[in-house]
């Protein structure tokens, strides 16, 4: 089996009965990247940038991240690179820019610290747009959205930012993408007034779980609460699949839920179109995905939707499992 789910890196991810899914990768601190590293994934659905700023001493200039940003861009020429804006706060603090909150993980965080801080947010995304020049495969991402209010500012900030590059280039630049991560419970009811706003949703299951079931993903005391299984997360990554299928957004989740192959079966069977997850899971859910008829999947979903415990969910799952081999 270990030999067959390494030669299913070069094959393509579709289902028995002809469903595609497309499989990218999470990056965060390597900035250059070989063949080797990709596994078989057709881009990075998820460029976590706050972990070079987290390996620093202070900011990187704009010159600096753009260095860093056209290595990750030129190492996947035409294919995608999602890149995030900074996701600090939470669990993740920089020594030289300090937060101290009882409560993090509801606290200062990614967009919140940024709009707070434009100054941050544009140095990061006019690098960005620079970076992208000649490439023209970035999309950026926005981590922690809340509210609509906080979408608009930071898209005019985006185009703020986009409009001086502009002006400072001779040659054209394109406009990237904009997608926001749906991560806060909140967005799985505005779902319809986001895709208005923006070009794609990305779905971050670990903080959509600890925030649904109020679990701090990090506590040991509460980890066996933390289940991306739980009844009512699978019930909001349908339902945030439907409401997204209806405005045919493009729809892509990059938590861990991704690389577990119980959990990609149900997001393919849910439709989400792009899953990204660690390079060394790809070909493992490649395989997985190989060996199941999309049918066989909403099958599975379909029966998960209606069991009551996390318990319930994972003991249907695993005997699945085991009969896919
Ligand atoms: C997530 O929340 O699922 C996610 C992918 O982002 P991070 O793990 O960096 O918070
Ligand atoms: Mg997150």
């Amino acid at each position: 089996l270990q030999q067959e789910v390494r030669e299913v890196t070069e094959l393509e991810p579709v289902t028995e009965d002809g469903h595609a899914i497309e499989l990218l990768m999470n990056a965060g601190l390597v900035a250059e990247f070989d063949q080797s590293m990709k596994h078989g994934s057709s881009g990075i659905g998820l460029y976590r940038t706050e972990i070079a700023f987290m390996e620093r001493t202070s900011f990187p200039s704009e010159q600096e991240q753009v260095s860093a940003y056209q290595n990750v861009l030129a190492s996947f020429p035409g294919q995608t690179v999602v890149m995030r804006t900074l996701d600090i706060g939470g669990d993740k603090t920089l020594e030289y820019f300090p937060i101290n909150e009882a409560n993090p993980f509801l606290g200062w965080r990614g967009i919140r610290v940024t709009l707070d801080h434009p100054e941050i947010f544009l140095v990061q995304v006019r690098a960005m747009i620079r970076a992208n020049i000649g490439q023209e495969n970035l999309q950026i991402l926005l981590p922690m959205i809340t509210s609509l209010q906080e979408v608009d500012e930071a898209l005019r900030l985006i185009e703020q930012a986009f409009l001086e590059i502009a002006q400072e280039q001779s040659v054209d630049i394109q406009k990237p993408q904009v997608g926001v991560m749906i991560e806060v419970p909140s967005l799985i009811f505005q779902i319809s007034q986001l895709a208005e706003r923006v070009d794609f949703f990305s779905v971050g299951s670990n903080d959509l779980t600890q925030y649904l079931l109020a679990v701090d993903r990090n506590n040991e005391r509460v980890a066996s609460l933390y289940d991306a299984y739980h009844p009512a997360v699978l019930r909001a990554l349908n339902f945030i699949a439907k409401q997204s299928g209806e405005k045919n957004m493009s729809l892509s989740l990059c938590g861990e839920l991704a690389a577990e192959p119980g959990g990609a079966i149900l997001l393919l069977a849910m439709g989400y179109d792009k899953l990204s997850m660690n390079s060394f899971n790809i070909p493992r859910i490649k395989w997985v995905i190989r060996h199941i008829s999309l049918q066989h999947a909403r099958q599975m979903l379909e029966t998960c939707l209606q069991l009551d415990t996390a318990d319930a969910v994972h003991q249907y799952i695993n005997r699945q499992l085991e009969q896919l081999g």
